[in-house]
């Protein structure tokens, strides 16, 4: 063992550099964290400011320190391109001092502001309104760094490819770690490290290796021989994409082939010399080497000469489930933690006490399959530039903002959270733009600029890939007849335009204008009248129609006066969600009437629910009824503030003699007008009762210029299918949510046509605690997400196309205008609108808006 090793722990890096800033803020960091995590950066930032520490924007663009970019070095990619223009400063000894709480808190500032925006309500991260779309290039003279991100794509693909067979092999369990996204390799003293961001890729890999090697630790490449089904390699992915990964997949194969038989590596054909793959061929025949980045080891196999050549798998022991220690999951294992693999890499260089040009000769690397995140390139930059990696190359084409990994960084790398991190962080988003590749085959049109070694283009964020792949290279490898490898350049079959692009992420939406919080409350009296209606009064139970001037009270207070369901359910003693889920049919529906079975079983056969499900409350083919009137209404009342809206409330309250204007009504109204003269409900009612003219031909035309339109395009929504789901940060191939939970079990519905507001035997049931009589019983009513039976009910499953494997629920329809995601925590499909950021169900084909008490908290890499 070396001697470096009596101090392997964090806090003691190499000397000329504190490893753990002092703690001078005095505050509990984890608690800290605590509650950047729960209640978002602002809270953060609003406490910090309580707690008498300036704005944090007040001096971040002062800071005299390092800058990130250097003229004339052009990161891995050479080349420069002048970037940034004459911005190079050396160190000036600053002497303002910043705690990693302050740093953290100045982050979130930074990031929480234009230009930064919001891509999937922050599950795709943040980033700017525009992107650096790069497109491919010739990247021979880094052939190490490309060799390592094209290495770190097959391996990502066989950890896929374990986990997919050991699904196979165990079906009933859920497949680990179908969150990794990731792996980065590190090419240092002539030997690879590859990290992960979950440790479980790493062990359900080298698990299914020993099994194909008969018990025997496998080698590198024979872990690469496990692959991924073409159906799970696509996954999620749409078409364009699936081709682009394929293809990908496809070139870096025949390349590895070409290193493995020896051809490639030594600068031949015009390449570089490329010191991963030599590393890569060395010691083809000895075995991977699994090592915990707190083992004592690993500054022995990262530095000693016995060990070049030889690739190791690096796991994160403090990440690995531990039991709980209290509450009532007591003896549960906790959920496996992630740090983004970059860090993973950048903690065993910390961890093994590695000291840069000491310990450290030849190239020196760390690539992935991924650009890094702005907080894991800050991270490598600070290695770089002020713990002197000076050799490290890395891809400094930075893609999205990700609290989780700056987050991690101050778990597990405080030291680095200073002014200097900070720094790197205002630049990333001050001076310059995130990037985004182009695919594999997409040439840069003419306008496009060099730009740090190759084309790039300016581009709406909206295009911007799903993928945050690294920049693809022009080369690729044949063989001829006698199977000898050559290098070739590929083809760029098309032309990137903005009239032929995909949209990508879709739109961001300005991170400030996330909606907060919302804090109106009910006066006092009307929080008892609220109260009465619901629950009853002494010796007075509740009657459905008191119940349902409660939903509609409650409909409206949730709507306009923007209260939460939580506040509101905790007045009537009603659980939210089930509220929610109340106030989602009452929207839908209107009233409700119907009688609740009593045993509370689901009825698994559609009933005619499918399309005319207002049917139910409306008499077809008739004058408007009562039904028919209180749903208007109450659709009306939710639309207050609306000018039509009021006019209509103060002319129908007071009875005034006064007509309207049908054209001038909110879109949702003549939508519902147009859905109720489809089920041949007479329009001069329902003019008569809009105000809007005794005979309603005025209504009519509105109708059938504006409402009918627009119904049909929410139909036509509602009716498109498309395999092609979404997921959360960075969605390339991630696995769909776990087979265990399937959608089509989610069978209790609140949209079930079912419960009424009394009891059925018409005696007025008495209230009792948190209970709703009459109400709906054992069912989730999870905001009515739609039950697993009809296509065009909830979700609008893809019933036709695609046939999903029967390990995966069918996936939900895409809806134009909406990103489709999957919640993590439910596994339910949600939508995210692309211009507002907000959050949708879908409901009979219909958009419902759900709203949060709490700003969205971005999910964790
Ligand atoms: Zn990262």
């Amino acid at each position: 063992m070396d001697t470096a090793f009596d101090s392997k722990q964090p806090g003691t890096a190499p000397a000329r550099t504190p490893a753990r800033a002092p703690d001078r803020g005095g505050s509990a960091p984890h608690g800290l964290l605590a509650v950047q995590r729960t209640a978002g950066n602002a809270a953060t930032v609003e406490m910090l400011r309580r707690a008498g520490h300036r704005h944090p924007l007040a001096t971040v663009s002062s800071l005299p320190v390092q800058r990130m970019y250097n003229p004339g070095h052009g990161g891995h990619g050479g080349g420069g391109a002048g970037f940034p223009p004459q911005g190079f400063v050396k160190e000036e000894s600053p002497d303002e001092y910043l705690t990693p709480e302050e740093t953290m808190a100045r982050v979130a500032s930074l990031v929480d502001n234009p230009p930064m925006e919001n891509y999937g309500a922050r599950r795709q991260g943040r980033a700017h309104g525009e992107f650096w779309m790069r497109f491919p290039r010739d990247k021979s003279n880094e052939a190490a760094e490309e060799t390592l991100t094209e290495t770190s794509a097959l391996l990502f693909d066989s950890m896929k490819g374990a986990q997919e067979k050991a699904r196979e092999d165990e079906p009933d369990k859920t497949a680990e770690d179908a969150n990794n996204r990731e792996v980065q390799g590190m090419l240092i003293n002539d030997r690879l490290v590859f990290a992960t961001n979950y440790n479980s890729s790493v062990d359900t890999l080298v698990e299914r290796g020993r099994k194909k090697n008969k018990g025997g630790q496998p080698t590198f490449q024979e872990l690469l021989s496990i692959r991924q089904s073409d159906e799970g390699a696509t996954r999620g992915l749409r078409g364009h994409e699936a081709e682009n990964q394929r293809e990908k997949l496809a070139s870096f194969r025949r390349k590895n082939a070409a290193i493995v038989a020896g051809e490639r590596g030594e600068g031949e054909q015009g390449r570089g010399e490329d010191a991963t793959a030599l590393a890569l061929r060395a010691r083809l025949g000895e075995p991977v080497i699994v090592v915990n980045i707190e083992d004592e080891k690993l500054r022995e196999y990262l530095t000693s000469r016995k060990y070049e050549g030889r690739v190791f798998l690096l796991r994160f022991a403090a990440l690995d489930p531990r039991a709980k220690k209290t509450g009532k999951n007591k003896g549960q294992p906790t959920a496996e933690g992630s740090v983004h693999a970059e860090q993973k890499l950048l903690l065993a260089l910390q961890y093994a006490n590695i000291v840069p040009h000491q310990d450290v000769k030849g190239p020196m690397s760390i690539m992935g399959k991924y650009r890094p995140c702005m907080g894991c390139a800050a991270a490598l930059m600070y290695y770089k530039r002020r713990l002197e990696f000076t050799n490290l190359s890395f891809d400094e084409n930075y893609g999205h903002y990700f609290q989780g990994a700056v987050n991690s960084l101050y778990d597990h790398q405080r030291h680095i959270m200073d002014k200097h991190y900070l720094e790197y962080i205002r630049q990333m988003v001050m001076d310059d733009i995130t990037n985004t590749p182009a695919m594999m085959n997409e040439a840069a049109p003419q306008e496009a600029v060099h730009r740090r070694g190759g084309p790039a283009l300016r581009v709406p964020g909206r295009y911007a890939s799903r993928q945050a792949d690294v920049t693809p290279p022009t080369s690729d490898a044949e063989f001829d007849d006698e199977g000898h490898y050559h290098r070739t350049t590929r083809p760029l079959k098309d032309t990137w335009t903005v009239e032929t692009a995909h949209v990508g992420i879709g739109q961001g939406s300005q991170t400030h204008n996330v909606p907060r919080r919302k804090h109106e409350q009910l006066s006092e009296a009307q929080a008892a009248e609220l109260k009465a209606l619901w629950n009853g009064r002494k010796g007075m139970p509740p009657t459905n129609e008191s119940r349902q001037r409660a939903i509609e009270l409650a409909y409206g207070y949730k709507n306009s006066e923007r209260m939460t369901l939580k506040y509101l359910g905790g007045i009537i003693e009603l659980d939210a969600n089930r509220l929610g889920g109340y106030l989602t049919r009452y929207e839908n529906e209107g009233h409700w009437k119907h009688t609740p079975s009593r045993s509370g079983k689901v009825e698994n056969q559609p009933k005619s629910h499918k399309k005319g499900d207002p049917a139910k409350q409306f008499t077809k083919g008739g004058k408007l009824d009562g039904e028919g009137k209180k749903t208007l209404k109450a659709l009306i009342r939710s639309l207050t503030g609306h000018p039509w809206c009021d006019a209509w409330q103060r002319i129908h309250d007071n009875e005034l003699p006064q007509e309207l204007n049908p054209s001038q009504m909110p879109d949702e109204l003549l939508m519902k007008l147009a859905e109720l003269r489809r089920q041949k409900v007479d329009v001069p009612s329902m003019s008569k009762y809009m105000h809007t003219g005794e005979k309603g031909d005025n209504l009519r035309k509105a109708i059938t210029r504006k409402g009918e339109p627009l119904l049909e395009k929410q139909l036509a929504a509602a009716a498109q299918v498309k395999t092609e789901p979404e997921d959360v940060e960075m969605g390339g191939t991630a696995s769909y949510p776990t087979a265990s939970t399937s959608y089509a079990e989610s069978s209790t519905s609140y949209a079930e046509p079912s419960g009424s507001y009394a009891e059925p035997s018409g005696s007025y049931a008495a209230p009792s605690g948190s209970s709703a009589p009459g109400y709906p019983q054992g069912r989730t009513a999870d905001y009515g997400y739609g039950s697993g039976g009809g296509a065009d009910y909830g979700y609008g499953y893809d019933a036709g196309e695609g046939s999903s494997s029967s390990a995966y629920p069918p996936a939900p329809a895409e809806v134009p205008g909406f990103t489709l995601h999957i919640d993590p925590g439910t596994n339910q499909p949600y939508y995210i609108d692309e211009d507002t950021g907000g959050r949708y169900i879908r409901v009979h084909g219909r958009m419902t808006r759900i709203r949060f008490s709490d700003d969205v908290e971005m999910e964790d890499a």
